[in-house]
């Protein structure tokens, strides 16, 4: 791990044998970097530690510790003169060492998402924080009742009379009405923003930030779109089948509320899969440990650092941080003996051993995973594994009969559950960037086209509202839904190249990677090591030979 990674050392030889040591643009820009660092470094730990220890409180002054904070750090990087000297280091052309390029990249990047003046960011943090608070307040009704979202969510689950389907359905849509001008105010000044940034809009302004670009993930989607269609229709047939059995009505029928979710963006538990057994008299902090120690990722240090069981005050979900990028990493679980922790401890030790396989010379703005998505990426191949019958098998001593039962019902929900998602995620990211490109369109029937192109489901007649506005990502994360697809892409390319050309295996059918080393090995060597060294696309092109590409994900979920 200390150790200077092949990847790097071969950049700084060639820069070397190049002839050329660094340019008087290349010093300059690395005394700002190791100026900037000494800047950034103390206030990123302290906000990690203040973040930490909020989650374990719950203590609102601890919270306001991290706001401060986080303040102090956006205030570094919306500093105009600072910006004016990186983007004209960028434009000079002379910065030529690949990792100087790198990081120049990098800090240009974060320094451009908080050029947005001041006066115009309070408005639009305003605006978003008191959408964020109308959602947390609103309540749908339903024959004037108030009902709570968890009460909607229990009767789209359960109830098998279409009519109080649609009313609660409706309900869960109400508070669309109430934000949706809201929602468009704010799109129109994220637009403005990212305009006086020279961007088109501010979806454009997101994605070039993130080292993303539209007409790339246009190809992802594009192709994705093309090779789940007919796998999707089918599987989405047998279940319309029966879903309108369980409620009587007829397939042509079926209108959204006979989905078991508001968006159709989970699987209806119509197939029995109950895991939960398997996992009641098992140690799933002690199964997660003894997994990452055999394949070569020990975890010890970063369990014995993290807040596993529940507490009054702890923040109830799960999270990984890394604290200082010095190996300072730690999840916070809320464990229970059960498949849903077991797959969550999983996850998120996924990106904790990310963080912590990091090459410790790799540069400090360098130091950490190359995208969201990536990180996202491995949290999800090892997060896949609880549900994964021949992982279960060996973790859990399981019968080949008990394997076979389970083989059955998880293949057929993990199917339905990534085909259902991708549909989804292609909706999602559709829309949001049609929103940003014109958001004075006919938004409530652009958004019931979407949804009827890529998940097939039946548009209520005569509606016109803005139902879209419901879902609260298009304020609260805005332009960032489709990184949880490109996770599931990346994760399906890194378990086929795994399995066929780092395991030489002739199928996938008997891997759980459960003592596979090498595995654990090549994914620390060509992922975690490198960082953000390289694009995130040379970073997977290097790892496994190709550039992302959904076929793998299709292979391993849809044929
Ligand atoms: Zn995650």
């Amino acid at each position: 791990m200390k150790t200077l990674t092949r990847s790097v050392m071969m950049l700084v030889i060639c820069s070397t044998l190049a002839g050329c040591g660094p340019n008087a643009q290349e010093r300059e820009l690395q005394r700002f970097i190791t100026t900037h660092e000494e800047q950034v470094k103390p206030i990123m730990k302290e906000a990690n530690l203040a973040s930490w220890k909020a989650s374990n409180t719950g203590k609102a002054e601890d919270y306001d510790r991290v706001s401060e904070l986080t303040l102090q750090l956006r205030h570094v990087y919306s500093n105009t003169d600072e910006f004016a000297f990186l983007k004209q280091m960028r434009e000079s052309g002379q910065v030529k060492q690949a990792l100087l390029a790198r990081q120049l990249e990098v800090l240009y990047n974060a320094y451009l998402e908080n050029q947005i003046e001041p006066e115009m960011l309070k408005k639009i943090v305003d605006l978003s924080t008191k959408i964020e608070k109308d959602f947390s307040t609103f309540r749908g009704t339903i024959e004037g009742e108030k009902v709570t979202d968890n009460q909607i969510k229990q009767i789209l689950k359960t109830e098998t009379d279409s009519t109080k389907r649609k009313e609660a359905w409706l309900a869960s849509k109400q508070v669309g009405a109430a934000v949706a001008d809201d929602l468009i105010r704010l799109v129109k000044l994220r637009n403005q923003a990212a305009q006086k940034l020279g961007f088109d809009n501010f979806h454009t302004l997101s994605l070039t930030t993130g080292e993303q670009d539209v007409k790339e993930l246009d190809r992802i989607f594009g192709e994705l779109y093309e090779l789940t269609k007919e796998p999707f229709a089918k599987l989405k047939a047998d279940l319309d089948r029966i879903l309108a059995d369980n409620c009587g009505v007829a397939v042509n029928e079926l209108m959204p509320w006979h989905y078991h979710d508001p968006f159709f963006q989970e699987t209806p538990m119509v197939y029995e899969l109950d895991l939960d057994a398997n996992y009641e008299s098992k140690d799933i902090k002690e199964l997660a440990t003894r997994f990452y120690a055999g394949i070569g990722l020990p975890v010890s240090a970063i369990l014995r650092r993290s807040d596993l069981y529940e507490r009054e005050g702890k923040n109830p979900h799960a999270f990984c941080t890394d604290i200082d990028r010095e190996g300072d990493v730690r999840i916070l679980c809320n464990l229970k003996n059960n498949e849903y922790w077991m797959e969550t401890i999983l996850h998120e030790l996924g990106h904790a051993v990310y963080d912590r396989y990091h090459d410790l010379e790799v540069p400090f703005l360098l130091r950490r995973p190359v995208h969201a998505f990536t990180t996202e990426a491995i949290a999800m191949f090892f997060g896949r594994l609880s549900r994964n019958p021949v992982w279960m098998q060996q973790m859990l001593d399981l019968s080949d009969q008990q394997r076979a039962e389970i083989e059955e019902a998880s293949a057929k929900y993990a199917q339905l559950k990534q085909l259902i998602f991708a549909r989804w995620a292609m909706v999602m990211y559709e829309f949001e960037k049609q929103l940003y490109a014109n958001p004075d369109r006919d938004l409530n029937s652009l958004w019931w086209d979407t949804v009827e192109k890529y998940q097939l489901v039946n548009r209520p007649p005569h509606r016109e509202q803005p139902d879209w506005a419901a879902k609260i990502h298009f304020t609260i994360a805005p332009c960032y839904y489709h990184n949880y697809m490109l996770g599931e892409l990346l994760a399906s390319q890194l378990h086929h190249h795994l399995v066929y050309d780092v395991l030489k295996l002739e199928s996938d059918e008997n891997v759980s990677y459960v003592r596979q080393a090498k595995a654990g090995k090549f994914l620390a060597k060509k992922v975690f090591e490198p960082g953000a060294v390289y694009h995130w696309n040379e970073m997977i092109e290097r790892a496994t030979g190709e550039l992302l590409t959904p076929k793998y994900f299709v292979q391993q979920f849809v044929e």
